[in-house]
């Protein structure tokens, strides 16, 4: 088989290696599943584009910093690339090469016409001045321009970016062109061609994925959620607000747990005051470790990869992990949970939530329409409990996790499209 995960020294892998380590194995059993060809499997664990800038940035004190920037275009055999951009200090090449496979089997997944890519720059972006935000995303868009546009590939948030960010990008890019194209990105203001139902489209998706797995009323369920930024506070509110109870939230500054219930409208206030969840005065403080350990009915990982491990794994006791975050349980740590009878709802399922309604953004973009919020919800929600439903009956069928059987769906999608288009010349 040549979907090969290289050897690595454990102690020398980076975050983004053990990433795409994870995400290049999951794509080898699927592969395996579903019989494809060594040339075929070759293709899809390689990416089709993959672009290394340098970004420099003046400072606002005069000094100049160059940091590193990418743009992966994994696949394009179904349509346009699609996936967001992150500004993060540990995003290497590695990570955004997962992140966009990632992409291109989601899409697939839940059956809309794209491929799969992903954008990062190395970098803070808690310790930069707004100003100096503005022109690292401007020079990046700038460096990474020859990729982008609405027909060839579609930007988005990711971590530590936001629908501002969306609309430099979409100013630097209408501005080379001479004319305004809202649809080079998604997730923008509604006044620049955002749509509704954009902002909390992965929170609500996770919610759907959520109650769709439970397959029971939420009433009094108990839920962790792990990252409060846009996916993780807006799935905890969106999952309070039908009846679960949220006990324990954590950020990069802090967990906090109350077992009686946390106020989650009133956390985001918070939030929004202070920068964190650490501090808040209506519940106890949390190590960040110990959230993932706590007795509940329901995970939510939502910030980053590599949240669940072997070494964590044997002592996480929700029954259900639904993943708002790319990526975050690893393979070891997957058949652990498996065989300690744990559901998990896959992150290519779970956050697809996001790109649906990005692509509902797109779709009226280049309609110059738009559409009303319960529209967009109802397509949503069609689009994500049609794609559960497949997931659920390939897994029955196969004797598969729901992770295998999504990617069995997902990577089966694409190697067909490849068959079908056959090979240029
Ligand atoms: P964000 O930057 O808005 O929020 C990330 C959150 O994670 C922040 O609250 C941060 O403090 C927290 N965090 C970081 N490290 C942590 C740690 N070690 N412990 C606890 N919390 C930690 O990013 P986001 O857009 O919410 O993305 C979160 C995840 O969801 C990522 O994996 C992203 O790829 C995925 N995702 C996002 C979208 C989207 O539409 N934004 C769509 C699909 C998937």
């Amino acid at each position: 088989m040549s979907v090969m995960v290289p050897s690595r020294t454990p102690a020398l892998i980076t975050p983004g290696q053990q990433a795409l380590d994870s995400a290049l194995h999951q794509l080898g059993q699927a592969a395996e599943e579903l019989g494809l060809d060594d040339g075929l499997r070759t293709m899809l664990a390689t990416p089709r584009r993959s672009l290394t800038v340098s970004v420099p940035v003046r400072r606002e004190d005069g000094s100049l910093d160059v940091v590193q920037g990418f743009r992966v275009q994994h696949n394009v055999s179904r349509g346009p690339a699609k996936g967001g951009i992150r500004f993060h200090p540990s995003t290497d090449i590695h990570e955004v090469t997962a992140l966009a496979m990632w992409m291109t089997w989601k899409c697939a997944l839940v059956g809309i016409p794209y491929g799969g890519a992903k954008g990062g720059v190395s970098v803070d972006p808690t310790v930069l001045s707004t100003r100096e935000l503005e022109r690292l995303t401007r020079r990046y868009v700038n460096e990474i321009l020859p990729l982008i546009g609405p027909e060839k590939d579609i930007p988005a948030p990711d971590v530590g970016t936001d629908e501002q960010t969306m609309a430099w990008i979409m100013d630097t890019y209408s501005v080379n062109a001479g004319y305004s194209v809202p649809g080079v990105v998604t997730g923008k203001p509604m006044t620049l061609g955002g749509s509704l139902g954009r902002t909390g489209a992965t929170s609500r998706g996770v919610q759907i994925a959520t109650l769709t797995a439970l397959g029971r009323s939420p009433e009094g369920v108990t839920v962790a959620v792990q990252g409060f930024g846009k996916v993780g506070a807006l799935a905890a509110q969106y999952l309070a607000d039908a009846g679960a109870r949220v006990v324990a939230v954590s950020d990069v500054g802090g967990a906090v747990h109350n077992s009686s219930g946390l106020d989650v409208a009133d956390l985001r206030a918070w939030v929004t005051e202070t920068g964190s969840v650490a501090g808040y005065r209506h519940a106890d403080a949390l190590a960040h470790d110990e959230l993932l350990e706590l007795d509940v009915d329901v995970l939510v990982p939502a910030a980053l990869e590599g949240a669940i491990t072997a070494s964590n794994a044997p002592r996480v006791r929700a029954r259900l992990i639904v993943e708002g975050a790319n990526g975050p349980t690893t393979p070891e740590a997957d058949e652990i949970l498996a065989a300690q009878g744990t559901t998990i709802v896959p992150d290519i399922l779970a956050n697809a939530g996001g790109v649906i309604v990005s692509y509902l953004e797109w779709v009226q973009n280049m309609q110059a329409y738009s559409w009303s919020a319960s529209e967009v919800e109802v397509r949503l929600r069609d689009l994500m409990e049609g794609a559960f439903s497949e997931v659920k009956s390939v897994a029955a069928a196969r004797g598969l996790t729901l992770r295998q059987a999504a990617h069995v769906i997902g990577v089966g999608r694409v190697a067909e499209a490849h068959q079908m288009r056959g090979l240029y010349p």
